[in-house]
């Protein structure tokens, strides 16, 4: 686990944080910044940065990603009025921290992408 990276802090109990959710593949908290009434993060529990580094063997770990969303969405009660999923790749677009995440919106009627 790299020492910096404040999702590994959080998910290893170093970083003080609500898990909602755990299942030991992925993890789920609240943004802290949220940019929706509902705001979820989704996270691999093991540390992995980029898509770039995307092989065959992660795809399971990826897809699970997004049965974990789907199943918030459903608790967090976005089932009727929908969400969105946003993963932040790189400088152009403004991630922050390089372990890869799911975010997950809704909650509002959301504004155009870009
Ligand atoms: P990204 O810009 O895609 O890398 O997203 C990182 C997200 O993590 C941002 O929306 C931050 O607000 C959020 N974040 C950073 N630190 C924390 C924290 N300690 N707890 C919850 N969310 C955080
Ligand atoms: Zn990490």
């Amino acid at each position: 686990m790299p020492q910096d990276c404040i999702f590994c802090k959080i998910y290893h109990r170093q970083v003080p944080s609500t898990i909602l959710y755990d299942d030991g593949q992925a993890f789920v908290i609240r943004d802290i910044h949220p940019r929706a009434p509902v705001h979820l993060l989704i996270i691999p529990t093991r540390h992995f940065t980029y898509l770039t580094y995307l092989t065959e063997s992660f795809e399971p770990m990826v897809g699970h990603l997004f049965t974990v969303a789907e199943e918030m969405a459903k608790r967090e009660g976005l089932g009727a009025t929908g969400y969105r999923i946003v993963v932040n790749q790189g400088s152009n677009s403004g991630q922050e921290v390089p372990h890869l995440h799911l975010h997950l919106l809704g909650g509002k009627r959301l504004g155009p992408l870009g």
